[in-house]
């Protein structure tokens, strides 16, 4: 397996730190609105790396944090007149729900900034005592950035660049920094904020020592994968670089793994350019398989447009996944031969090497987008060498094949779950079910127009009816 690793700047062979287990932290939602479709790209990437990892046979500790005390949330929560703690609940509650239906599963942990100060102040009396950081007179505590000798490796910045760079800036807390690279590890208290007691004053942590406390607490001090978006990298994962390899002498993650941006007319979605879908906004037309199926269309490191033409393509393309599912699951009901024929044995081996071509996609870092045209092939093959003269074992194989290649990508596609592709105006299996028999019915009693009327009304709204010998058979256009 190969990952590109935004340290080296190139793909390197995963080797990860004890073999068959991988720590992966990604860093997580600010919470303290409703989740934006950016935010879901790196939650249904990383989610579906989790989850190839796992397919491969690694068991995977994966932690994703909530930042849940931060400048917005405390904003947020003074224009609501309520506590910031009432914001964050609220909002990570909604974040999980929309994870839950992009099918994202829930990490192995998902712990929160506000209950692991006592950590994070460790970490930093850590750092202040071997002189990488060093507390201001108003309490405020910088890390000292020059003190790492290797600040910068993971953006490829020079510190001198980035001296000149930031002397034409107006720095914050210019005045008690002794450098304008030095950043906040810890800042004293405003008045209504939310706080905590300190060594150097009542307060709250700065953002990046959040997660490489997480991270050491949960991973330990070296972990294996490390990700986000690529916003991420600097400053936020130099500096959580920093800290960490400062404090433990250590190096901090073996792969850094960094999605690109969502994009809406190939500007960065972002809350604060206003041009944002929200993933509820996205989930009242669409069902999250749908959008988790558009997500992972592209390769993770190549920016991605947003836009209702590549949705409805998206809809249509996983359309014909569930379709060939769910012929299947019919197929499978209906009486069949029970053992495979010598024929069907060479077809099933055939159809490995969609698998294999799936493997080696997702081997080659996650190439979700050749992995679905591998899905594709596959469901092509399907609908071309399965029918009703098909054994049970064989037409199992099939299944379990396409199955297994979907569950990686987190589509769902089994039998009474597969309206999931469908939009809020689709009909569920069983209501499908309900009209054929109603159909079946008025047939009998040779009311034809009742019957007719019935697969009309399927047929606009996409499903298609067959009489055959074993019964009617349905699927969506
Ligand atoms: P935030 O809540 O801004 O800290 O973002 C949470 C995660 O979403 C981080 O990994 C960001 O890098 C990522 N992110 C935010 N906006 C976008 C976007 N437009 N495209 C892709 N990832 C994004
Ligand atoms: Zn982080």
């Amino acid at each position: 397996m190969r990952i590109y690793n935004t340290m080296t700047g190139r793909p390197e062979e995963f080797h990860p730190i004890e073999e068959k287990k991988v720590r992966m932290y990604v860093c997580g939602p600010t919470v303290y609105n409703l989740i934006h479709i950016g935010n879901a790209r790196p939650m249904i990437f990383f989610d579906t790396v989790r989850r190839y990892l796992e397919y491969r046979g690694f068991a995977v500790n994966y932690v994703s944090n909530f930042t849940d005390v931060d400048d917005k949330i405390i904003k947020a929560a003074q224009e609501e007149g309520v506590p910031a703690e009432e914001i964050s609940e609220r909002y990570i509650a909604e974040c999980k729900k929309d994870m839950e239906a992009l099918n994202v599963l829930p990490a192995t942990l998902h712990p929160k900034a506000t209950e692991e100060i006592d950590g994070m102040i460790s970490m930093i009396e850590t750092l202040v005592q071997k002189g990488h950081a060093y507390p201001a007179m108003d309490g405020t505590v910088y890390f000292r950035s020059r003190s790492f000798k290797e600040y910068g490796k993971l953006s490829h910045k020079n510190l001198d660049d980035l001296r000149s760079g930031e002397r034409a800036l107006k720095v914050d807390g210019a005045e008690q920094k002794e450098d304008p690279l030095d950043f906040v590890l810890w800042k004293p208290k405003k008045e209504g904020e939310p706080a905590w007691p300190s060594p150097w004053c009542e307060g709250r942590p700065g953002w990046h020592i959040e997660c490489s406390e997480m991270s050491r607490k949960y991973l330990g001090e070296e972990i294996d994968i490390h990700g986000g978006g690529e916003d991420l990298v600097f400053p936020h994962h130099e500096n959580e670089i920093a800290q960490s390899e400062c404090c433990s002498g250590k190096a901090f993650a073996r792969y850094w793994m960094h999605n690109a941006f969502l994009n809406i007319n190939n500007k960065k979605m972002s809350k604060s350019l206003g041009n944002f879908f929200t993933v509820r906004d996205v989930l009242e037309k669409y069902d999250g398989q749908v959008l988790r199926f558009f997500m992972l269309s592209a390769h993770y490191r190549s920016p991605l447009n947003f836009s209702e033409e590549l949705m409805e393509s998206a809809k249509t393309s996983l359309h014909r996944i569930v379709n060939c599912a769910e012929n299947l699951s019919y197929l499978l009901k209906g009486e069949r031969t029970e053992d495979m024929t010598e024929e069907e044995t060479k077809l099933l081996q055939e159809a490995g090497r969609f698998t294999e071509a799936f493997v080696s996609a997702m081997d080659d870092d996650f190439n979700t987008a050749d992995a679905i045209a591998a899905v594709f092939e596959l469901v092509r093959f399907i609908n071309s060498h399965a029918d009703e003269s098909s054994s049970a074992e064989y037409l199992q194989g099939l299944e379990d094949m396409l199955h297994r290649l979907t569950e990686v990508l987190g589509l769902t596609l089994s039998a009474g779950e597969s309206g999931g592709a469908e939009d809020a105006q689709g009909l569920s299996e069983a209501e499908i079910e309900a009209l054929i028999a109603e159909r079946t019915a008025a047939k009998k009693e040779k009311n034809f127009a009742r019957a007719d009327e019935i697969r009309a009304n399927l047929l606009e709204k996409g499903i298609v009816l067959e009489d055959t010998r074993e019964g009617v058979r349905w699927k969506r256009a």
